[in-house]
């Protein structure tokens, strides 16, 4: 019988620099008293960031729910955008906010992400774009998605929230379609507190999405552009420059995590682990596993609870589904019917806890505990056909 873990362990930790570089860096901010619009600390993070995603254009924003919503309204959509149901709010509420209607597609059972071969289907005279996701950091089928959205003149746009640093053959994965938004929400692989980017293709938006992101103000003074406020400002900028040295070892503690979950939970039956595909660098943003409740003898959704009295908390991701909320519901493309590989994934799939500051006896005994509520079933199986008295 293992144990439950005296101190809760949760799913993830923020990142943080250590207290006397981040002064440091307040105390260069204070002395130059200039806290946001386009400061000192802003302009080298954009640069830093440049650098280490490997793309040629990049825009800060106060987080990546405003950076993706203006990415959006700056391509100049209308009608429809087809996009996944499997994915975090912020997504689909982007596209609400510009006043674009979300064609749900179903998701590839491997990646979790858009099923390339689905989305033709849903095109019509209405839809403008392809909104898709690297779910878990897994990286969409970029190349079908392209070759589809040139065929029909679509604008491609990527949820990167889960991706920083995911490369594709050698290739960052910020540099595909038109635009990339990534989050650098606390609980993010690299974090400004709260924060968010776009990188992008056309340098034109480079002046476009800086005057979105401010007012709509032009740099003539003009209003052109129905903007907002959504800038980062010094104090996130300079959380980031902290945070990004970090970002190698962090990767590095994540990476030894993973083999220990992967060594240890591929031969409980009934588990599967999400995949990370083959010549892709990894985010290591989440570690997740799929439980088969027809092998496993019990729900993914009891062994989140279970896995509570031993004090470890997992997350379901991303449940309910976007097609599933109140005011999609009715949609043609919300329908269960249409989504089946969304609906069972949905069903099945938990995070568990991976940061790097876990230590590795603790991912071992996470492991333990799983392995412990698997025999649990099985017990519970065998007592129930007479085989154990
Ligand atoms: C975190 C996240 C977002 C939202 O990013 P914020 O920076 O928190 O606004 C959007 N999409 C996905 C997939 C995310 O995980």
């Amino acid at each position: 019988m293992v144990e439950k873990f005296e101190e809760p362990i949760y799913v993830t930790r923020p990142l943080l620099p250590s207290i006397p570089k981040m002064m440091a860096k307040i105390e260069e901010i204070w002395a130059s008293k200039w806290l946001t619009n386009d400061g000192e600390q802003q302009r080298h993070l954009e640069r830093e960031l440049k650098e280490y995603l490997n793309v040629d254009h990049l825009s800060l924003f106060a987080n990546g729910t405003l950076a993706l919503l203006l990415g959006l309204k700056s391509l100049e959509l209308t009608g429809e955008v087809i996009t996944t149901p499997f994915t975090f709010p912020a997504t689909i509420q982007a596209l609400e906010w510009n006043g674009l209607t979300p064609v749900f597609c179903d998701i590839d059972a491997t990646t979790l992400t858009i099923d390339a071969t689905k989305i033709e289907a849903l095109i019509n005279e209405k839809t403008t774009a392809i909104l898709a996701v690297h779910v878990f950091g897994n990286p969409c089928d970029v190349k079908k998605i392209q070759e589809i959205a040139d065929d029909h003149q679509l604008k491609v746009i990527y949820d990167g929230a889960h991706a920083f640093g995911t490369q594709l053959a050698g290739k960052s994965i910020g540099r595909f379609g038109d635009m990339t938004m990534y989050s650098f929400h606390a609980t993010k692989l690299f974090n400004t507190i709260e924060g968010g980017a776009l990188t992008f293709k056309n340098p034109l938006h480079v002046d476009k999405l800086y005057a979105l992101k401010n007012f709509g103000l032009e740099k003539s003074g003009d209003v052109v552009h129905s903007g907002l406020n959504a800038k980062m400002n010094e104090v996130q900028a300079a959380m980031g420059r902290e945070v990004l040295p970090l970002m190698e070892q962090e990767k590095a503690r994540r990476e030894k995590i993973a083999e220990i979950y992967k060594k240890r939970l591929t031969d409980i039956a009934g588990i599967k682990i999400v995949t990370h595909l083959e010549k892709q660098c990894s985010s290591y943003q989440y570690f997740v596993i799929e439980i088969d409740a027809g092998i496993f003898g019990e729900s993914r959704d009891w062994v989140h609870e279970q896995l509570k009295h031993y004090n470890i908390f997992t997350r379901k991701y991303f449940e309910p589904l976007c097609s599933e909320f109140e005011w999609y519901k009715l949609l043609a493309s919300s329908q269960r019917q249409h989504l089946p590989q969304a609906h069972k994934t949905v069903s099945e799939v938990l995070a568990l806890p991976f940061y790097g500051e876990l230590d590795l006896a603790s991912v071992e005994k996470i492991c333990d505990i799983v392995k412990q509520l698997r025999n649990d079933v099985t017990g519970l199986e065998k007592q129930q056909l007479g085989v154990v008295k």
